[in-house]
């Protein structure tokens, strides 16, 4: 794609998804404070802390840019040929790369990642067009598939699928039905029950594998692997209750989440040492980061003001990352 190729190294593309305003976020009165305009500007605007609706002041506005920002109309087929289309196509060329999504719980990560069945999101639709693209491939040689589905979870590495060995993958139909049922596995916080792994990192890794022979009957092969990784939330607020338990895995997932920025930090820096052993997730990206990899962040924030600060935060990450 030419959009990696033109930046050489390793340069992060960073794009910012908003997501509609929840039925329950409209029901408590939740005011947008953010908006999206030329598919590249995000304005967010801060009103005073006024529980009166009518006395809602505007206090600033803030602008930022990304390489593409959706508004909230964005589909998921818009959202996965902007930011994983080309990635998918250097994978087939033997190229690793990943996608993150950051942002808190309840900022859509999930819906990006994996979607709906009427609205599958970038993890599936990668899978169908990778069969697509092996299919047209198909007289040129040999493709394998492989896949597996892991979750970081207090610093500890589980397998959503099946454990033990990568599943190789014949056909794309019900990888929807797979995954699903893999995030179903996901780790439940015993807290909050209808929130689901906001304290656990999904990766799904496919490994695309292609031999062939030359005209001297000389195998050639190459391998190119996608990391397509759900972050854990990256609010800061650890709940109250079960404070001990919470304060350790919020400092796991601040583990994860900040050797993830240590080690893009040092690699795009171009430092010697790339930081990967300080955490399980870096340690199962360190051939998805860096050299000649890909690296895509998606940013996914909440129009309601009530998310403010989270919104806040997230697009001030995002925004540090586009200058690595
Ligand atoms: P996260 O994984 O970041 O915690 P989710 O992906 O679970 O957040 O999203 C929270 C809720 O918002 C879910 O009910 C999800 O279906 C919905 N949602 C998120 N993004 C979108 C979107 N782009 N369009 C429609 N619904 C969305
Ligand atoms: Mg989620």
């Amino acid at each position: 794609g030419e959009n990696f190729e033109a930046c050489g190294g390793s340069r992060i593309m960073v794009f910012v998804r908003l997501r509609p305003m929840g039925k329950k976020e409209r029901e408590n009165g939740s005011r947008c404070c953010v908006k999206v305009l030329n598919k590249r500007d995000v304005y967010l605007t801060e009103f005073t802390n006024d529980n009166d609706y009518l006395r809602l002041k505007r206090l600033r506005v803030r602008h930022f840019t990304f390489d593409s920002s959706f508004p909230e109309t964005t589909t998921q087929r818009e959202v996965y040929s902007t930011t994983t289309g080309d990635l998918l196509e250097a994978v087939l060329e033997g190229r690793n790369g990943s996608v993150f999504c950051y942002g808190a719980t309840g900022a859509g990560k999930t819906y990006t990642m994996l979607g709906t069945m009427e609205n599958p999101g970038v993890m599936v639709l990668a899978i169908k067009d990778l069969f697509a693209k092996v299919r047209e491939r198909s007289l040129d040689g040999n493709h394998t598939v492989h896949l597996s589905y892991l979750e970081v979870y207090n610093e500890t590495v589980r397998d959503l699928l099946s454990p033990g060995r990568p599943l190789i993958l014949r056909e794309d139909k019900q990888v929807m039905a797979l995954l699903q049922r893999g995030n179903q596995n996901r780790t439940t916080e015993p807290t909050r029950c209808n929130e689901t792994s906001s304290r656990s990192h999904a990766i799904l890794q496919v490994v695309v594998e292609y031999k062939t022979r030359d005209g001297s009957m000389n195998v050639i092969s190459r391998v190119g692997k996608l990391s397509l990784i759900d972050l854990a939330g990256s609010e800061r607020a650890i709940a109250t209750d079960q404070r001990t338990l919470r304060s350790l895995e919020g400092a796991n997932i601040n583990r994860s989440l900040l050797a993830l920025s240590s080690c893009i930090n040092a690699l795009v820096e171009g430092k010697k040492h790339i930081p990967y052993r300080n955490s399980k997730l870096t340690q199962l990206l360190k051939d998805s980061l860096g050299g000649s990899c890909n690296t895509v962040m998606i940013a996914n924030i909440s129009p309601s003001n009530h998310s403010f600060g989270e919104t806040q935060n997230t697009l001030h990450w995002a925004d540090r990352a586009k200058e690595i």
